[in-house]
């Protein structure tokens, strides 16, 4: 009962703190049961997100996850008993329409979970792991959904004659959920990234985490998206087929001004009027890691100042292009 749902969500939206429609069937608001940060005021991080035919709640902050019933009835318990009244009315008359839906069927080659992995904070600073993460400079905030997998082949059900510990990337999708994973190598094992998908979406990295609303930003490399505000990342790097429109929207590609590939995308991003960042002479590395690796502490200012679209986009990066 798609309708009456979507209905009774915007019947409830004026009792629910920011609350706004981040596309179809997925709606964003401060979470009722937390409250969310109350530090940061401009936080929300509960959704309500569309599964089947029904909505379901989920807080990425303290975790609640129920259903749209619940959420109506711990808000405002009169217009739950119109919500189940309507659903009921709804339901009553058994002639329901054929369905022609059917079940996609979902080969998933690996196990989702990420229980047998180890998260990095959980690792003693001695652990190399860890120190891998510390010596990329990772914001320890990230350190509880970043993982140790030991032996990243088998547990990725690929085969390999040597297999590797790698760090484990999660990818997320809106509700939170694991959908694909980047494994990282730790020391010169290659590739040095290998992506699984459990699920068949684009690989985008930190739906979970982004506010589409506002000014966001996206980049080439997870870890990379963890050092910018509000930042998403593009997993092989397709910025020309993301799920959402280009407003608001900054990308920022890595510092590669010797490449004819990178640079023909380029044009083409600024053809599509698309805002793009073009490194300023003073960055010389090659990604957003490398920089605040390199001491530029102020990445996200350089990037602030360095965005541009249109023609001076154009004349912008003819003057930065070495080919
Ligand atoms: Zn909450």
């Amino acid at each position: 009962m798609v309708h009456i749902d979507l209905k009774y969500i915007m019947l409830l939206s004026p009792r629910l703190e920011k609350f706004k429609k981040v596309r179809d069937n997925l709606f964003n608001f401060r979470c009722p049961y937390c409250g969310d940060s109350q530090k940061h005021r401009n936080k929300a991080r509960g959704y309500f997100y569309r599964k089947k035919n029904d909505f379901f709640y989920k807080c990425h902050n303290c975790g609640v996850g129920t259903n749209l019933a619940k959420v109506i009835q711990y808000i405002d318990s009169e217009l739950y008993q119109d919500y189940v009244l309507e659903r009921y009315k709804s339901d009553a008359p058994k002639t329901e329409p054929p369905k022609f839906e059917f079940e996609v069927p979902k080969f998933k080659k690996i196990d989702p979970k990420l229980e047998n992995l180890t998260p990095i904070n959980k690792l003693n600073g001695s652990h190399p792991a860890r120190q891998f993460v510390e010596s990329r400079q990772i914001p320890e905030e990230f350190y509880n959904d970043l993982f140790l997998c030991s032996k990243f082949f088998s547990w990725a059900k690929l085969s390999s004659k040597q297999d590797h510990p790698r760090l484990v990337i999660p990818f997320r999708d809106e509700s939170g959920e694991v959908f694909a994973a980047q494994g990282r190598a730790f020391g010169k094992e290659t590739p040095k990234y290998l992506t699984i998908k459990f699920d068949d979406k684009p690989k985008i990295f930190g739906l979970d985490r982004v506010d589409l609303s506002r000014r966001f930003y996206v980049v080439e490399g997870p870890i990379d998206s963890l050092f910018v505000d509000n930042c998403i990342a593009v997993a092989g790097a397709d910025f020309e087929h993301l799920p959402f429109s280009g407003e608001g929207m900054t990308i920022v590609m890595d510092n590669e001004p010797r490449s004819r590939e990178i640079i023909k995308r380029m044009e083409k991003l600024i053809d599509n009027h698309h805002a793009l960042v073009i490194w300023p002479d003073t960055v010389t590395q090659k990604d957003i890691n490398d920089m605040v690796l390199a001491g530029h502490k102020d990445v996200q200012e350089i990037i602030n100042n360095n965005t541009f679209s249109g023609l001076t986009a154009k004349a912008k990066l003819s003057a930065w292009k070495r080919i």
